[in-house]
């Protein structure tokens, strides 16, 4: 069965946002075309307490874009972003009012001193979000991939749902990158790695 899945679609990923990934926004009609398409959506929203190890502000001296060492391997410093229960957290204009079409929402980054890019595992692998059994229970084996952003939580997201074992598409006009210029060339990795690269235009004929 085929099931479409949304990575982190949220208020502080646009522009105007938290940590806005450049034209952010686009993936949103994108997402919505879709949702009626799959017998099965599934959407990721990032979702970390204040003290979360990926904000810069929890590291005095530490900036933005560094890179620390914790115990679980390196970790990138962020701003502030997708704070549980915070308006940055909420599902993006549109998306929001459709969240009843969304089937299932998978939490991730939810503990302090690690990070989940991936929609399945935690950075370090060592806790598993659910959302591989919950996947399974409903018989999905083929996923439709896209959101936010290409370079990190999309990229690691796949990369975790090939090593599962899941057939996966990525939407590539559903998707954006942080850094905007290594969009084509993450597909790419991705497309090498065994995902399949498709549009919306292609799913939604005519
Ligand atoms: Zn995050």
């Amino acid at each position: 069965m085929e099931a479409l899945l949304l990575i982190d679609i949220q208020n502080d990923f646009l522009p105007g946002g938290a940590l806005p990934v450049p034209q952010a926004d686009q993936v949103v009609p994108v997402a919505l075309r879709l949702l009626d398409r799959f017998p099965l959506c599934v959407a990721s929203k990032d979702w970390h307490p204040r003290e979360h190890v990926s904000f810069a502000a929890n590291h005095p001296g530490r900036r933005v874009g560094e890179v620390i060492q914790t115990p679980h391997g390196p970790q990138v410093l962020w701003p502030v972003h997708c704070v549980e229960g915070s308006w940055g957290a909420e599902f993006a204009p549109g998306l929001a009012e459709a969240a009843g079409r969304i089937d299932h929402v998978v939490f991730k980054g939810t503990d302090a001193q690690i990070d989940s890019y991936s929609a399945f595992f935690d950075n370090g692998h060592l806790r598993s979000t659910g959302l591989e059994d919950y996947l399974r229970r409903q018989g999905a084996d083929t996923l439709y991939v896209l959101g936010l952003a290409t370079d990190y939580c999309v990229r690691w997201t796949v990369e975790d749902a090939l090593k599962l074992g899941f057939a996966v598409w990525v939407v590539q006009d559903g998707c954006r990158a942080v850094e905007a210029d290594k969009q084509q060339q993450v597909l790419q990795q991705l497309q090498q790695q065994g995902a399949r690269l498709t549009t919306s235009q292609e799913l939604l004929p005519g």
